[in-house]
Order: structure tokens, then sequence, then C-alpha cells
């Protein structure tokens, strides 16, 4: 900004906020933060030695690190270091990556099929159920070229690390510089979560259920998709999930906080790249100057490394070659070589930590109840989304603990406490922590009542068939059913009341519990709560229950609509069509309950209940012959069980079909050899 004469004083006020430049006579430049300049030699001035010039800067005769003198040659920052020149291309790189996301979204939109998401995470239903993805493509390419060239995939193709980059840029621009948050522990997070979503599933499968089948289920084309959102979190979730990975965990944790201490894809390309022969490499030209360093936003010590093992052998390196073009002297490149594994072990290089032992322990322990506490909490926290708050976490509990035991602390450019006395920064700090660590206990609370309840909903084994085939389910449950449900009700209402958000999963289960201990009539009202709250699927399930147990009521208008509403959010939900011919006949629209029957039995002609139904109704109707084929049909594919013959006749009973209702109670008793049935 080029200003015209100022007063003295206003100059005075103002240069120490801002470097001042003569731009021309009698006008002054005041630009750029001086606090930021500060704050940019107090971090590097171990790292980047003074006196290390460029030949362009010998030319022009600038003498970095000097005090007072400023460097203002274009292409070099003021510190006197060399702008890197791919940091453009990486940025174009970024950019065009975001743009084709968009425009895979944007395509299948208009198209209603596409490609499937070409996302690392799509690898787990590859290994879980066989599906061949573009997501597992891309990962599988992504690690085999990570094994030659290193871990370039990072720094060159990821949108998190986008992001990350977008918001290092936006806090440099105010003048503050991301200080990395470096644990020992920690570190091991994103390949303790790479083996927990890859491997863990596989070896499950493998230990749990030895010579069963295959390990990884037979491979089928999922390369085209129609549901490309289905894997993903709804937007309302995806936005605080790319804040809080790309920008939450930049301001606390560093430049590249998410990568480091989250994302499970950089633990295997972490992995890989040790084994990889593609390295940044010096030359003897290298004299130290530490400007690489300076410049790395992933906490590389790259001249100490370079000076040691001639190579970058950290894997948090991503290739992204800015250290490469701000060399003074040209010393480093890209080049094959040795991989990081076959270098020789060394203790030379003093590795800088934050925290003490103890620290890092009490940290871990943070981070798994913080990890615990936030995953699937209000079935809504991803998974990645909760490493990224556990990080979070660990840091704002740690840094508060300072600010209490400490004498003097600072925060970026805050300070935070000095002398023992605690300033307005740090009030406004433990307010932030405070509130963040309140919160992350609160999701314990839900999360622990969420988990206490699913453990009881899981000890019930009460087939839905049985359970819904008359009113009051209660016949069927042991006295430890009826505790369980008891016991889940109170936890899942606990979770319900005390909750910020709605779980609908929750009140899906809670209504089930309802309707077990007999409250149909609240049950088909909590049911009509997590409709609201829920898409897809899970909608149209709550409301294929809530059209049954409404069809049980007698409510048969009602159930009606809401078995209307369940197909027009997936019209495949067969068990959807077989109960609204149910709310029809007992209507009196017997031919169109007919037609919806008919309509479920060309979609699966094995449905025993429905077509003994198309039986009974062709019996009413006098066609006998289609009444047979139709009872054929269903014998076909009745089990030779007796609660399965006494849910039909209970079924084909309230429907008025007394005679074939007659038969499968009849066929009930002669197969119910523990008395388990209850009297007709
Ligand atoms: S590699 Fe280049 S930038 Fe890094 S210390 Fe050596 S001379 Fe300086
Ligand atoms: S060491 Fe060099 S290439 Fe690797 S991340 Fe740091 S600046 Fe980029």
């Amino acid at each position: 900004m080029c200003l015209g004469p100022l007063p003295e004083l206003l100059r005075a006020l103002l240069s120490r906020f801002f470097l001042v430049e003569n731009c021309y006579p009698g006008k002054v430049r005041f630009s750029r933060l001086l606090v930021a300049h500060i704050l940019f030699w107090r971090k590097f001035a171990n790292s980047v030695k003074s006196g290390c010039v460029s030949p362009e800067l010998k030319a022009a005769g600038a003498i970095p690190g000097r005090a007072n003198t400023e460097i203002n040659l274009p292409g070099y920052s003021r510190a006197g270091i060399r702008k890197s020149k791919t940091g453009r291309w990486r940025a174009a790189a970024l950019i065009l990556l975001n743009l084709f996301m968009i425009a895979h979204i944007i395509q299948w939109r208009l198209m209603g099929r596409t490609v499937s998401p070409i996302e690392p995470s799509e690898t787990m239903y590859t290994l879980q159920n066989g599906f061949v993805n573009a997501g597992f493509i891309f990962f599988s390419l992504a690690i085999l070229a990570t094994l030659i060239f290193g871990r370039f995939v990072c720094g060159w193709g990821c949108h998190i690390l986008a992001l990350q980059d977008l918001c290092g840029w936006l806090l440099k621009k105010m003048g503050l510089h991301p200080k990395p948050f470096r644990s020992r522990l920690l570190v091991y997070v994103p390949l303790g979560a790479a083996l927990y979503m890859f491997v863990w599933p596989v070896a499950y499968r493998l230990f749990s259920n030895p010579g069963r089948g295959p390990i990884i289920p037979k491979f089928t084309n999922h390369l085209v998709t129609t549901t490309f959102w289905a894997t993903f979190p709804s937007v309302a979730v995806a936005i605080p999930f790319l804040f809080i990975c790309g920008f939450v965990t930049v301001y606390f944790l560093g430049q590249k906080g998410f990568c480091t201490y989250a994302c499970p894809y950089g633990g295997f390309f972490g992995l890989a790249d040790k084994f990889s022969p593609g390295k940044i490499r010096v030359t003897p030209a290298c004299n130290q100057c530490g400007h690489c360093t300076a410049t790395c936003t992933s906490n590389v010590q790259v001249h100490a490394e370079v000076k040691q093992y001639g190579m970058v052998v950290d894997p948090g390196c991503m290739k992204c070659m800015d250290c490469v073009s701000v060399c003074p002297n040209d010393a480093l490149y890209f080049g094959f070589g040795k991989p990081t594994l076959l270098a020789p072990k060394s203790n030379l290089i003093k590795r800088h930590y934050s925290l003490t032992w103890p620290e890092e322990i009490v940290g871990a322990l943070v981070f798994l109840g913080s990890f615990l506490a936030v995953r699937g909490v209000y079935g809504l926290v991803p998974f990645l989304m909760a490493l990224g708050c556990a990080a979070v976490t660990t840091f704002l509990t740690l840094k508060t603990w300072r600010l209490l035991r400490a004498r003097e602390l600072s925060f970026y450019r805050f300070n935070l406490k000095s002398s023992g006395k605690i300033h307005k920064a740090g009030l406004a700090f433990t307010a932030f922590a405070c509130a963040w660590i309140g919160l992350n206990l609160h999701c314990g609370w839900v999360r622990y009542h969420e988990f206490l309840g699913n453990i009881a909903f899981n000890k019930v084994h009460l087939p839905d068939e049985l359970a819904l085939a008359q009113l009051d389910p209660a016949h069927w449950l042991s006295p430890a059913d009826r505790e369980n449900i008891l016991q889940g009700k109170e936890h899942y209402l606990a979770a319900s009341r005390t909750g910020l958000f709605i779980n609908n999963e929750v009140l899906q289960k809670l209504a089930w519990f309802e309707y077990l201990l007999g409250d149909a009539a609240q049950s088909v009202q909590t049911l009509r709560t997590a409709a609201a709250h829920q898409k897809d699927e899970s909608k149209a399930l709550s409301l294929y229950y809530r059209g049954a147990i409404l069809n049980r009521l007698g409510r048969y208008e009602e159930a009606r609509a809401s078995l209307d509403e369940a197909l027009a959010e997936r019209d495949d939900l067969i068990l959807a069509r077989q109960e609204k011919g149910e709310s029809l006949w007992k209507l009196g629209h017997r031919e169109e309950a007919v037609s919806v029957w008919n309509d479920a039995v060309q979609r699966n002609a094995r449905l025993a209940l429905v077509n003994n139904e198309l039986a009974g109704a062709a019996r009413v109707s006098g066609n006998t012959e289609q009444a047979s084929v139709h009872e054929n049909q269903a014998d076909q594919f009745t089990p030779n069980n007796a609660l399965y013959h006494w849910v039909l006749a209970t079924r084909l009973q309230d429907l008025g079909m007394t005679d074939l209702a007659e038969k499968h109670f009849q066929q009930a008793k002669q197969l119910d050899s523990s008395g388990e049935l209850p009297a007709e």
C-alpha cells in the first residue's frame, strides 16, 4: 500500500507493525506484518545460516539475515530464500484435482451413472465384499508407484492436503506460521489406522471363520455405479469433516497435521516410501545453509538428513520438490539409488519433540479416549474425522495443562502466559480448549449410552418375521431378552435425551425395543421421528417397519401411506410391497392388493407369504387353478420349520384366508417337537 506523506507520529506508530519502505520520493509503503517477519527469523534462526547466498542474490548485492537488511528481489522471500517454483505447479495440480472431483460429481448428477469414487477408502469394500472399484485400482497403483518413486501421491494428488496447503497459505498471509506439533507416539496412528481399515477385516475373517470360504470374497465388477455418494457421509457431515481435517488440524498441529497424525493412507504410503529407490538426493554442492529445511512444510530436517544419509529418508517427505527448487546451490535433486531401508542407521540427527515422555503417555490416552468418544457419535462422525478430532483434542489438553503449570507460554504470536500470569489470549485459548474438550466429554457420555444400548440390541435375537407376526411379541421374549431390552431402552433414552443431535440409528433401535415391549403406538411415533431425519435405505426401512406395525395396529390407511413413502425411497423394498398389499386387502381394495403382491412375486418368485396371499386371494375370487399354482409355488419355498409355518398361518388368518391359515397351523403343530408355539 503506497501512501503519501504522513505525519511523523502516525508513521512511527505504523512502523511498529509494518515494514516501512520508501517507494518514491516523499511517499512511503507499509507492507507485511513486522511481527511475522520477526517470528520467521526466530523460528528459522537455527536452521538458516546467514550469508548463504544464491548467485542471483550475490549479483544483486543482497546479504540475507543481516539486521535491518530487507531482501527485495523478485522470486525471493524477505529472508533471502528463493521462492519455490514447483509450488505453483503443485498448486495447479491440486486445483485441477479438485476441479476433476467436482466434474465427476456433476457428471454423476446429470447422467445418474459414473465411475465409482476414486477414493482409497473404497478399497475396504474390495477386501470385505470383493467389489473391484475405481478406488481400489487407484490405491493399488498409488502404492505401487510409491514403491518406486516415493511418497509423491500425497503431495501432488490429495484433496485434503490441498485444503491443508490452502489453510497454511492463508495463515501465512495473516502472519501466522503453523508450528508443527511433534509427538513420538502419535506418529504411529496413521499406520495403526491403515491396518485397522484394510488388514484387520481380512485377518478377522481368517481367524474367526477358519476354513470356511475364501479370505477375500469373489471379485465382482463395481467400476461403474449409480449410487456414487452411498459410501460417503452426507454433505452436512462432509463440510465440518473438511473444515476439521483441512483447517483445524493445520492451525493446531502444523501444516501437515492431518497427514502426520490421522491419515491412514499416509500410513501405507509412508511405509512404502521406505522401500522406494526414488528419493530427494544431494550433491557435494550443499553447504548446509538450511534453506531447504526452512522451506519444507512436512517438517523434514532436510539439511541434516542429506548431510547424514546423502538423501531425505523421512517417510513424511511428500516429494513436493520445494526444497529442490529453493536450494541456492542447486545441490538437491530427485534421483534413484539406495532406499531408506538400506541406509545405515544413525542417531546423529537430533529430533526435537513437543512433549516429554509422561506427556506422550497421557497424550496417547487422551487421543484414544477422544477417538472412542467421537467416532460414530450420533451416527455422524466418520473414522477419519474422529482421528483428526482426537489429534486436536490431544494437543489442546496438553497445551492447556502446560498453560496451568508453566510460567511462560506462547502460541503463534500470542503470549498466553508470562511471569506466571495468564493473559487475555491465554484465557481465550483456555476457554476454547475447555469448550472443545467439554464437547468431547459430552460426546463420550452419549457414545457410552449408545454403545451399551447397541450391546443390548445385539443380544436380542428375535427374528423380525416372528416379532411382527402379531401385535404383541411378548410370547417370544425370554426373561434375559426382556432384561436386555429394558436396559437397552434406558441407554438409548439417555443418549437421545442428552444428545445435541438426533441419532436416527438409535431412534430406529429404540422404536424396535418399544415395539417388543408392547408399546406399538409409541414405536410408530419414534419411527416417524427417525424417518424424518433419515435418507435413502435407512429412511425406507424406518417407514417400512412403521407401516408393518401400523398394519398390526389395524391403522391400515396410515400403514399404506407409510409404505408408499418407503417405496418412494427404495422401490426395490419387496417387503414393503408385501405389507402394502395387506393394507390394501384390509381396506377392501382387493384388486389393488393382488396387483401389488403380483408385482412383488415378479421381483422375487420365492416369497412364500406373498405366494400364499395370492393363493388366498385367488381362492376368494373362485380361481382355484390360479390358487393352486401360487400355493405350489409357496410350498416349494417354505422352510420345513414350525415357527415359519406358524408365522404364515398367523398372517393369513389375519387376512381372513382361513383355509390356508389352518393348513399351516397344522403343519406347524406337526413340526413343533419342543412345544414352543403359542396356543391358537
Ligand atoms: S541442500 Fe541446498 S538448501 Fe539444503 S542445506 Fe544444502 S545448500 Fe542449503
Ligand atoms: S523434503 Fe523436500 S520434497 Fe520432501 S516434503 Fe520437504 S520440501 Fe518437499
